[in-house]
């Protein structure tokens, strides 16, 4: 039998590395999460072969103090929380001391980094974990992590990881998901050098979504906002037209930090519940704001989990709040419906290509396809959907010339019966029901 021993520093690093550090997408992760905290506006991210050549991350945050830089990279050495009682009440995305070490021990790396405190930056370089060169250089305020051959010296991780492609998509999800949920903080996202995303960083979350997901992603944005006593829930949700086979366009943060929940997506689907076909998803970016006393985000080491303290209630909570803002948005756009003009085609589209969901109607006089309603200019689902125009530079929420359009003839109605007469003309995937107004 072996005698029991304490183990040293590089073993506990790379048993950690193996929690914190699964994928190029978990280094980077963490890395933007430290350029956060830092409270960076500008946080620059590129990548070679799926980051498994190199990953580097230059932000303009606060930097790391001379003295303290050779202290990041060891184990549970962090300045965000001092003890046990923090973390009940902590706000900064990280607090584990983990990341660095962790990062360290599983490939070569180099920081450069320079505090506001110093007049002059520091270069410290690490392989597998050690310390190999520290000198004083030159360098604008901000930090510089540039993290080369992971996992070179852990065969088994790297056979484990998917293709490049794979992983260099995961890597852009996540950083597009950042993107979204931070969008007061500009972020350039690169694989080799090729720009994949570049964010103006002027707190519009419409305009980001325009950029990450194309405009008629931003078009179809409802805005949602929600509170009660214990919670408050505010960004954007897709109208009932835009719609996709899976959930990869559902974004949520709690109190500030990205997290991968089944119940507030299933809250969100809630919500719709009958409004959408069976298999098709809607889109999001939420936030959740909850007392940190309620939530608990400890649950795993990379934090992408969430433990809430009273699901029913926050479940309904969600639901609410989605339903009522559809409901608002339905009825609302019954007034928006314009008339029906003679020529146009209903053209079922099914591809993920159109963006404009599983229905639309499109304007396409030589198409020979069956002819069953007919609507102007807007090709979509316009008159029975909900609808916020968006136009690139404006907040997104101002009203539309069409939603003051509408708001008239809001009045023109008699508030009891809010839906003007319709004729129904047919119904659709027993989902929607065709109906046309005068
Ligand atoms: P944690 O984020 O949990 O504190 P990390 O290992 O990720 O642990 O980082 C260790 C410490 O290094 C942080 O607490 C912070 O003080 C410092 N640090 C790391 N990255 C940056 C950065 N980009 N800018 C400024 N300080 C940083
Ligand atoms: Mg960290």
């Amino acid at each position: 039998m072996s005698p029991i021993r304490i183990l040293d520093p590089f073993t506990t690093n790379q048993i950690a590395a193996g929690e914190v550090v699964e994928t190029p997408a978990s280094v980077v992760k963490e890395l933007v999460e430290n350029a956060l905290d830092a409270e960076s506006s500008q946080i620059s991210i590129s990548f070679k072969k799926g980051g498994l050549e190199e990953i580097r991350i230059i932000d303009n945050g606060y930097g790391i103090v001379k003295s303290e830089v050779e202290l990041a990279f060891q184990r549970h050495a962090t300045s965000k929380i001092y003890t046990a009682d923090d973390l009940l009440s902590v706000k900064t995305l990280g607090f584990r001391g983990e990341a660095l070490p962790s990062i360290a021990a599983v490939s070569r790396l180099e920081c450069i980094t320079r505090s506001r405190n110093d007049d002059v930056g520091t270069r410290i370089l690490l392989e597998g974990g050690r310390a190999i060169a520290k000198e004083e250089v030159g360098a604008t305020v901000g930090t510089e992590i540039r993290v080369c051959e992971l996992f070179y010296n852990t065969p088994a991780r790297r056979r484990f990881l998917q293709s490049i492609a794979a992983e260099a998509a995961r890597l852009s999800f996540l950083v597009t998901k950042t993107s979204l949920i931070n969008p007061a903080v500009s972020f350039v996202l690169a694989n080799e050098n090729r720009k994949l995303l570049d964010t103006r960083g002027d707190g519009d979350t419409l305009m980001v979504i325009s950029q990450a997901y194309g405009r008629e992603c931003a078009r179809a944005m409802l805005p949602l906002s929600g509170a009660d006593d214990d919670y408050s829930l505010e960004g954007f949700i897709s109208n009932t037209s835009w719609t996709k086979t899976n959930r990869r366009f559902q974004t949520f943060s709690v109190n500030g930090r990205l997290v991968k929940s089944r119940l507030l997506q299933e809250a969100l689907e809630e919500g719709y519940r009958s409004l959408l076909p069976k298999g098709r998803f809607p889109g999001c970016v939420l936030h959740l704001k909850a007392d940190p006393r309620k939530i608990d985000v400890n649950v795993h080491p990379a934090k992408t989990g969430v433990r809430f303290s009273n699901e029913k209630e926050l479940f309904n909570f969600i639901e609410d709040v989605v339903r009522q803002t559809l409901q608002k948005r339905l009825k609302f756009n019954f007034f928006k419906s314009r008339p029906v003009s003679s020529r146009a085609t209903l053209e079922e589209k099914e591809t993920e290509k159109t963006s404009q969901g599983i229905i639309s109607f499109e304007k396409n006089e030589s198409s020979d396809r069956p002819f069953y309603a007919q609507v102007d200019e807007k090709p979509s689902l316009s008159a029975l959907e909900p609808h916020t125009e968006y136009s690139p530079g404006g907040t997104g929420v101002e009203k539309s010339i069409n939603e003051q359009d509408a708001e008239k003839r809001a009045d023109y109605y008699d508030s009891e019966t809010p839906i003007p007469p319709l004729t129904i003309i047919g119904q659709l995937f027993q989902t929607y029901i065709l109906a046309q107004t005068e």
